[in-house]
């Protein structure tokens, strides 16, 4: 019965793992099977088998990760975007996270866009970071990154709002979530809102309510944004931009309005927390 249980979880945690990071699971059969032929089952007492085949996992995907997968997504046409902002190039992911899970891989035209924006940016606002949310897996075209319903290609990148401090202080690569999602600006009380009557559970469009007071109290950048969104819908076309999702509410505030935006619809998530961007 012990046996069929501890089963049973290692399958759920492969799965979690492959839905996650896409390649978590066949770096934790590799671990297991690297573990057993190094001391054959039985052999470790339980404390000591679920230690060592943690540890193995761990330095296996840490090293996979970081020395193998990135030249090998390569060549199969994605490139990892850099996790960290530099000086010569000021962009990063909102979370780590993103990075550690190689949700951070797309086409090369989506990175040259970043670096360019995050340049021209920051030359007209000195200090701005853009901060990138989900992007896509290192490998194979049509491989889920839940719980996006796109995301599927390298050809689609998340990217955060900006937000101000209490002072009104800008804050560099910083959301109201510490994963950039789900800090959602609430619209405008005579804002136009084409979803009122949809908002259940299977809908995906989830207003998470409670949720709202844990979030940090930031106020959204109407400017840096303005200017985020303004360069994507006129500079991005160049680099293979093909559209924008925000929420209505969003582009009427910040005075953006293209041809390029649109709408997600009111069966996917809400997207006033981050835009959500195409490419060809
Ligand atoms: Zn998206």
């Amino acid at each position: 019965m012990l046996r069929a249980l501890g089963w049973l979880l290692y399958i759920i945690v492969l799965l979690a793992l492959t839905a996650l990071t896409q390649v978590g699971g066949a770096i934790l059969m590799f671990s297991t099977l690297i573990v057993w032929s190094i001391f054959p089952v039985g052999r470790l007492g339980r404390i000591k088998a679920l230690l060592s085949h943690t540890f193995a996992f761990a330095a296996l995907y840490c090293a996979i990760c970081l020395l193998l997968i990135p030249p090998v997504a390569q060549i199969n046409g994605r490139v990892a975007l850099q996790c960290l902002p530099t000086a010569r190039q000021v962009y990063g992911a909102l979370n780590p996270l993103s990075c550690l899970l190689n949700r951070h891989y797309v086409v090369p035209e989506v990175e040259a866009a970043l670096m360019r924006m995050s340049k021209e940016l920051s030359v007209a606002q000195p200090g701005t970071v853009v901060a990138y949310l989900d992007a896509g897996f290192p490998f194979v075209e049509g491989f889920p990154l839940l719980p996006h319903l796109s995301h599927r290609d390298g050809r689609d990148i998340d990217l955060a709002y900006f937000y101000l401090g209490g002072s009104g202080r800008y804050l560099p690569g910083e959301a109201r979530s510490p994963i950039g999602y789900f800090g959602f600006e609430q619209p405008a009380a005579d804002a136009k809102l084409p979803c009122a009557q949809e908002t259940g559970f299977k809908t995906l469009r989830w207003d998470l309510a409670w949720l709202q007071p844990y979030l940090a109290p930031y106020t959204l950048d109407d400017m840096r944004t303005a200017e985020m969104l303004t360069w994507l819908v006129l500079e991005g076309p160049t680099y293979g931009v093909s559209g924008l999702i925000i929420e209505p509410h969003m582009g009427e505030r910040l005075g953006v309005h293209s041809k390029l935006i649109r709408f997600q619809g009111c069966k996917a998530a809400r997207h006033d927390d981050h835009v959500h961007v195409d490419f060809d």
